[in-house]
């Protein structure tokens, strides 16, 4: 059993939400609601919005490496910009000398934004959870 299976919060919730359904939950492109659709690039596969040769729609959501896991909740940009600043923050916590263990920052996390453990990753905040995180991060 290889660690992300159990950190991957997407797996968890869509595991909870199809129990007793052989059908793989649909993926929504974060931008305009369409379906994504498996991709590849130079880079590597990807979700990619079907519209986006009619539309030039460019939500997509990534994947863990080497796998079609997707990566984290899909968000539209603005969101994913915002869990960015996030995560830098955060890291900051305890990355390089920060003022906590990263048990600790990621304990920090839970009580102030009210989550349990399985919600308080950064990939799966909406836009409100963001801008609280970055107020409480005062950065
Ligand atoms: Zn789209």
């Amino acid at each position: 059993m290889s660690g992300w299976r159990l950190s991957c919060p997407l797996k968890l919730r869509s595991r909870s939400t199809t129990e007793g359904n052989t059908m793989k939950a649909k993926l929504l492109c974060p931008d305009c609601g369409a379906e994504l659709i498996w991709k590849k690039s130079k880079f590597g596969g990807f979700y990619g919005c079907e519209m986006w040769s009619e539309t030039g729609c460019g939500g997509a959501v990534g994947v863990h490496p080497g796998t079609r896991n997707p990566l984290g909740i899909p968000a539209p940009k603005n969101v994913r910009a915002l869990r960015v600043r996030c995560h830098d923050g955060f890291d900051r916590l305890w990355k390089n000398g920060g003022k906590m263990s990263r048990k600790e920052a990621y304990q920090w996390l839970q009580e102030k934004m009210e989550l349990d453990g399985s919600k308080a990753h950064i990939a799966m905040f909406d836009e409100a959870q963001c801008l609280k995180l970055l107020s409480l991060l005062e950065v």
